[in-house]
């Protein structure tokens, strides 16, 4: 069938179609009685989802654009903050509060490695923070980290913790308030269901209460948390993502949060068990933690840039390839949100194919069939 695709990264993300139904519906006015409601019980959910009793401010941005956001609200220039780095995005967040004027003190992480709460305590002992930043699922790589023990040690030395969660929340536990997680943010479109274009951002009292003098307007976290408490956004909210976004979360509450999770561990577990039947090496820990993203090294000899091509213009289906020094040396498979284990096995099933038609040594049809044992018949605690 000629023009079917399907999107198989860790982002964007496919869309159901109650959301896609949501989002076709005709435009209402923002400050009126047919938006309010929904951006009450959008707001509400997005609550239940990110776990807590805080104001989730919602941006019309990127998860990129939510991060600055906690930048120009918490960086003043000159000031000591803690960034840990294990791969791409914890790279953007160092650039990100360098491009603010912070005096930032990198804990740098092989990509792929998981960082160690450890190693965070004794370097805030060396020298102390105003804030340590962290990355709660690094997608460039599939390490999940273990955010509430980095939040622990954080808080032990006086420091808040932000918390990158664009590929996390909604797909892996990520508990706000009993982590006393400061900040975190996340995006709409990845486990969130729904297209780009919303980024979110938890703030505890203590981040309120920790802002910095850098200038800001637009992403002001008191003025937005203001007119949302008011149900009378600050700008013009794009109603129409508002409107999906909440059937999306909808949707993931009434699967239930746990069951959701364990989904994704499931995914993940299938992917890994897929891979590793067709002989390829995981870049990505071998663990159930790692349930967004499963990053796969390619045989020697192979371009991974030729893998997520040949999937793309002769299966219409899109992965993802690998980024910065990753590239051509690892291709991914995203598997958060509207996923099923059949989204694994189509994938799956055309990297075999794939790598074939590209010379690799592939024994053919037995990552479907380890996928879906792996998917089936495996406990999760
Ligand atoms: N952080 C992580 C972990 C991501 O996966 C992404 C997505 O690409 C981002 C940050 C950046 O989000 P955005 O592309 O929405 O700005």
């Amino acid at each position: 069938m000629s023009g079917k695709r399907y999107l198989l990264t860790p982002g964007p993300t496919p869309v159901p179609p109650q959301v896609l139904a949501a989002l076709a519906a005709p435009i209402v006015h923002h400050r009126s009685p047919d938006f309010r409601p929904i951006y009450d019980r959008c707001l509400q959910r997005l609550r239940a989802v990110t776990r807590t009793k805080n104001e989730v401010l919602l941006f019309a941005a990127s998860g990129t654009g939510a991060f600055e956001s906690a930048v120009q609200n918490l960086v003043t220039r000159g000031e000591r903050h803690l960034v840990v780095t294990n791969g791409n995005f914890g790279e953007r967040w160092a650039a990100l509060t360098t491009a603010y004027g912070a005096d930032v003190d990198r804990l740098d992480y092989a990509w792929g490695e998981t960082p160690d709460p450890d190693d965070v305590r004794a370097r805030l002992r060396e020298r102390s923070a105003k804030a340590v930043w962290v990355v709660h699922s690094e997608t460039s790589t599939g390490v999940v980290s273990d955010v509430q023990a980095l939040a622990a040690a954080a808080k032990e030395e006086g420091a808040l913790i932000v918390v990158d969660a664009v590929s996390s929340l909604g797909a892996v536990p990520c508990e706000t308030d009993a982590w006393g997680l400061d900040v975190v943010v996340s995006g709409s479109q990845k486990a969130l269901m729904t297209p780009p274009g919303l980024g979110v951002c938890a703030v505890s009292d203590a981040a309120y209460a920790a802002a910095g003098e850098t200038p800001r307007f637009y992403f002001d976290w008191e003025r937005t948390r203001k007119a949302q408490s008011k149900l009378d956004a600050a700008f013009t909210p794009p109603v129409s993502l508002v409107a999906g976004l909440d059937v999306a979360l909808g949707l993931l509450l009434e699967e239930g949060l746990d069951a959701v999770y364990e989904r994704h561990v499931r995914l993940g577990r299938a992917a890994r068990a897929g891979a590793k039947a067709m002989g390829l090496d995981l870049f990505s820990p071998d663990d159930d933690r790692s349930a967004v993203v499963t990053a796969v090294r390619v045989p020697e000899g192979i371009d991974a840039g030729d893998v997520v091509k040949g999937l793309r213009d002769k299966h219409g289906i899109t992965i993802a390839g690998g980024q910065g020094d990753l590239k051509g040396k690892v291709f991914r498979l995203g598997h958060i949100g509207f996923f099923d284990v059949f989204d694994i096995t189509t994938a799956l099933a055309a990297v075999e194919l794939t790598l074939a038609e590209l010379g690799a040594d592939i024994e053919r049809g037995v990552a479907v069939t380890a996928a879906l044992e792996a998917y089936e018949h495996t406990q999760v605690a």
